[in-house]
């Protein structure tokens, strides 16, 4: 499959300029990453799938964010995080066993994609579903949703322009935005697309033995999730055992990115535009790549 994001990138970045609000650029960035990575046959599946007014994937990407705090859906906020018990330097780790106990984005990510692969379910379970992953699986690779301290950032405040904002706010916005407009759009794409093309042959690996990106793009649905298939078939057994099962590593290199880099290491009054934004910008880029090429993978391999 050839891959080209230019068309889309440059179409996503002229829709973020209009963006008002914060905290959808990352989770719309994933979205229309995956997309252009989509088979097509993937592609006609998830649209399908997908509310008319949720289309196209960088749109679907932020609705699990929109409905959070509706009633109806109050019970799907854990699902945005996992809270991890993180000690730094001391302890940095995700452990399912006691981090998940009621539910989290990992749980999140395994039952949306049982559901969503099981043909036998309603469409709207099936729907919200593959909402509810495109947004999850953007979550797993944003930083403070897999951090154990100062309450997924929003209790430790930072500097950034002048202004403060929650830590959170810093990291699933202010610093991407500032690249945005730092580099231009033209240069933008030449960055997300370089940056693609160094990623793509580790992005969606399951295991160590697995290419899903050669399945990507060969068009063949060979093992990607392979892993996950496995786990849901023994969950328990697996959960202990094995270090490789996908969205366990997945936020396994996340935390470690963001427990023992020092995200939370800066001097206050520090203005985290600067110097702090030269030492962090690349890696909220990469874990955007990840998270595309990952939800792509996922999708190609169960629609
Ligand atoms: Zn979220």
């Amino acid at each position: 499959m050839k891959i080209d994001v230019s068309r889309v990138v440059f179409f996503l970045i002229l829709r973020i300029y209009c963006v008002t609000a914060w905290g959808f650029i990352g989770h719309e960035l994933v979205g229309a990453l995956a997309q252009e990575l989509l088979l097509p046959s993937t592609l006609e599946t998830v649209m399908n799938l997908l509310p008319v007014n949720e289309r196209p994937l960088s749109k679907a990407a932020t609705w699990a964010d929109r409905v959070k705090s509706k009633q109806a859906y109050k019970w799907s906020q854990p699902l945005h995080y996992i809270n991890t018990n993180d000690d730094p330097p001391r302890y940095c780790n995700v452990d399912f066993s006691t981090d998940c106990t009621q539910n989290c984005a990992i749980k999140a990510i395994i039952n949306a994609t049982d559901i969503l692969s099981n043909s036998k379910e309603t469409k709207l379970r099936r729907q919200e579903s593959l909402l509810m992953l495109i947004h999850i699986v953007g979550d797993l690779h944003q930083p403070f949703h897999v951090l154990g301290l100062g309450e997924g950032g929003n209790s430790v405040k930072g500097t950034f322009g002048g202004n403060k904002f929650s830590m959170h706010q810093i990291w699933d916005t202010m610093l991407l935005d500032k690249r945005l407009k730092l580099i231009g759009k033209s240069d933008y794409l030449d960055v997300l697309k370089s940056k693609i093309a160094i990623e793509l042959s580790y992005a969606a690996t399951c295991a160590p033995e697995d290419n899903a990106v050669h399945a990507l793009i060969t068009d063949t649905k060979t093992s990607l999730l392979a892993c996950f298939t496995d786990y849901l078939k023994q969950y328990f057994r697996y959960m202990f055992s094995h270090n490789y099962i996908c969205p366990f590593k997945w936020a396994y290199e996340v935390n470690q990115y963001h427990c023992t880099d020092g995200t939370l290491n800066f001097t206050q009054g520090e203005d985290l535009s600067l110097d702090y934004y030269d030492r962090h910008i690349e890696a909220i880029e990469r874990f955007i790549i990840l998270a595309g090429v990952r939800l792509a993978g996922i999708l190609n391999q169960i629609l």
